[in-house]
């Protein structure tokens, strides 16, 4: 008998099974019962916008693909379903199921969300997601985000970013005082106490900003994002590190009635899906930034610096005051930075004995 008809012949008993009643469980009860669901994904982001706007997009298609197509979700910019300042209420009330954007957004709705994304002096990718996968992190998000009705998961992460484009060296604190610099979050208010003043430019904003003066210097985010800006035409310094924005966390989150309405495992398919995009940015970025890197020095010849020391220092301690002032202003706020703190300084120590060491050893 050969392959096809055997096939055939399979298929016929089958069909005849089912005909009499007898039909084989394909899948889980659950599956039968949920009919698919089309969900909306709205986004802080302009549509397609490098590195952000796609890994939403990946993530969209990792819930679709993940869950064989039994949610399908489209995705949204700025502006086309809601602005993107609008992006938490919206999923909040339900007109949209998912969220992507960045949690310093929302400060106005709690100041601890700020801990969430990007600390001054605070930790990086890894570090992060030590914090909050295995460190209580995601626990406080979730309270933090539970009386907005919504369900917070880390979505991608940029590793430690630049320092920012600047036409002038910074040789000292003095070369900070009275520079107009688009700086957003707490960065931007460190850089504030440092005599700066920061401005919050949209990213699609920066490089006519920069190019006409209207700004002095802007950070955006690493080697890779930085040169698909073209920055390198506006700036020729180009300094190191981003201490304002070491390990930047990128969010999702999701209407939790939504959430809570799939049968469970769609909600461990849509969590996991949120997991892998939290992966894949950094991995993508780590991947695409030394290139980019290497062609903004040797083609662009774009002048690298690395921030003096005691520019570092006094920066340093300024975040630690901004740190603390945000604590102050809230009971969950306090609770959220204490726990990030108590990890952060155990990361620090376990790090000076394993990452720091060897990058160091490796330099040697
Ligand atoms: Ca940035």
């Amino acid at each position: 008998m050969s392959e096809a008809m055997n096939r055939r012949g399979f298929l016929t008993a089958a069909a005849g099974a089912a005909a009499a009643g007898m039909v084989a469980p394909e899948a889980g009860a659950g599956e039968e019962k949920f009919p698919p669901v089309q969900w909306k994904m709205v986004t802080t982001w302009p549509k397609n916008f490098p590195g952000l706007g796609t890994g939403a997009n990946h993530l969209a298609e990792l819930i679709q693909t993940m869950s064989g197509g039994r949610i399908k979700v489209k995705v949204y910019g700025d502006k086309e379903l809601v602005g993107a300042f609008e992006v938490f209420d919206a999923v909040s009330r339900g007109t949209a199921e998912i969220g992507h954007g960045a949690a310093y957004y929302w400060k106005g709705k709690h100041p601890a969300v700020q801990f969430f994304a990007a600390v001054p002096f605070g930790m990086t990718a890894q570090e992060m997601n030590g914090w909050i996968y295995h460190g209580g992190g995601l626990e406080l998000w979730k309270e933090v985000y539970a009386p907005f009705g919504l369900v917070p998961a880390p979505a991608g992460n940029t590793g430690v970013q630049m320092g920012g484009w600047f036409n002038k060296e910074i040789r000292s604190l003095e070369d900070l005082k009275g520079l107009k610099m688009r700086i957003p979050g707490l960065g931007g208010e460190v850089l504030k106490r440092a005599g700066g003043t920061p401005v919050n430019t949209p990213g699609g904003e920066i490089f006519p900003a920069l190019q006409s003066g209207a700004i002095d210097a802007s950070e955006w985010v690493g080697p890779y994002n930085d040169l698909a800006f073209g920055l390198h035409k506006a700036a020729k310094f180009y300094y190191y590190p981003g201490w304002h924005e070491p390990g930047t966390t990128m969010e999702c989150f999701f209407n939790k009635k939504a959430l809570e309405a799939l049968p469970k495992d769609l909600q461990a398919i849509v969590l996991a899906a949120a997991q892998a995009a939290n992966l894949d940015m950094l991995s993508d970025l780590t991947a695409r930034n030394h290139a980019a890197l290497e062609q903004l020095i040797n083609v662009h010849k774009v002048q690298l610096r690395k921030f003096p020391d005691d520019v570092l220092r006094r920066l340093k301690q300024l975040s630690n005051e901004v740190l603390a002032e945000v604590a102050a202003s809230d009971p969950l706020a306090k609770k959220v930075y204490e726990s990030f703190k108590a990890f952060r300084d155990q990361a620090a120590a376990w790090h000076r004995v394993s990452e720091l060491a060897y990058l160091t050893a490796r330099e040697l």
